[in-house]
């Protein structure tokens, strides 16, 4: 039984980080976090601009924080120190640059295939979040547009027309940002921005006031064309040129894998699992972003930690 983990986290971002830190915290015992790339919080990593401000009620969400983990509104930079803190002080054991494949249940205990090797857990957390695939949109993108057409803002340089996709808190942030260097427009298929909290609503109010930012709203794309080497957006009421389209629609269902975990699908092909997410595996949970079809936050994810970590102690009783 030594070699036995009484818990493997499997995704190293803040659904991984609040199960991992509240296993260690209430007295789990043996626990180990997985994570596919060479750090933490990927996502935050790849998503999130420099210095992009956190707020722990993200999308308007106003969330209590259940457990241990004092997470507060900052910056994607304190964010990620304060994450590195809390995986440092508990003297977490962690493994990096190791992506699992699958997890299978034998008898009691799950085995836990990865590019490291086999490890055994009596439970196991699957909290990989919807980012390794950002939603794309249903028409074509032609491919010699590949490298203008983004999910991030990786790719972007200065004094580009750019259009952002997009009605959430990512599309108003990434589109004021961009803006500060490039002419920026943010299209929503709907009339209305509903969706970004107050600061953002007020912050998008004034970028478009200023002229800052246009606002095409209520208005569809209905194809993508290659033009003169920039993209030619075809929208509901007429065409125009742009050098880059930053996509902020989301994340999609990562079904694959969790397939290959053995946790059941519904028929939209979203994970099956209870009031402690728990799955229809005993001791297999999920927790995160891939818990929601949209939506989630760092707090949420961090809430479902503590309430999964209780919920295998209080089975142990
Ligand atoms: C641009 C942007 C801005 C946002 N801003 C905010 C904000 O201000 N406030 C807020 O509360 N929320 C914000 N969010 C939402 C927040 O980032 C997510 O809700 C949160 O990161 C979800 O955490 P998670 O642990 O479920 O998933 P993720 O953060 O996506 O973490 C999943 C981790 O699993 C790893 N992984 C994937 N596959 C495997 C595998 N096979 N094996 C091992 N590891 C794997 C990934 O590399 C990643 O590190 C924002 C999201 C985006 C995209």
């Amino acid at each position: 039984m030594e070699n036995i983990y009484d818990l493997i986290i499997i995704g190293g971002g803040p659904g991984g980080i609040g199960s991992v830190v509240e296993a260690k915290e209430l007295g789990l015992g043996k626990v180990l976090m997985i994570e596919k790339t060479d750090n933490h919080s990927h996502t935050i990593r790849k998503f999130y601009k420099d210095n992009k401000r956190v707020d722990k009620d993200w999308q308007g969400q106003e969330v209590e924080l259940e457990g241990n983990v004092d997470f507060i509104d900052g910056t994607k930079e304190s964010t990620l120190d304060y994450f590195d803190k809390l995986l440092d002080d508990e003297l977490i054991d962690t493994r990096f640059n190791c992506a699992v494949e699958k997890v299978k249940k034998e008898g009691d205990i799950f085995h836990v295939t990865s590019g490291c090797g086999v490890d055994m857990a009596k439970n196991i957390i699957v909290c990989i979040g919807r980012m390794g695939k950002p939603n794309k949109p249903s028409y074509k993108i032609p491919p010699s547009l590949r490298t203008q057409i983004n999910f991030n803002l990786d790719k972007c340089s200065n004094g580009e027309k750019i259009l952002v996709v997009g009605g959430g808190d990512t599309a108003v942030e990434y589109a004021c940002e961009l803006s500060e260097t490039n002419e920026v427009t943010l299209n929503y298929r709907r009339e209305m921005l509903s969706r970004p909290n107050p600061t953002n609503l007020v912050m998008i109010a004034k970028y478009e006031d200023d002229e800052a930012v246009t606002l095409n709203l209520g208005v569809n794309i209905e194809s993508l064309e290659s033009e003169h080497g920039q993209v030619k957006v075809n929208f509901s009421d007429g065409a125009e040129l742009f050098d880059r389209i930053i996509y902020a629609i989301g994340g999609t269902t990562p079904k694959d894998f969790l397939s290959s975990c053995c946790i059941t699908l519904d028929d939209m092909g979203e994970p099956i699992f209870d009031e402690n997410y728990e799955s229809e595996v005993e001791g297999l949970y999920v927790a995160g972003d891939i818990v929601f079809n949209s939506g989630g936050s760092i707090a949420i994810a961090l809430n479902h930690g503590h309430r999964i970590v209780t919920h295998i102690l209080n089975r142990r009783k």
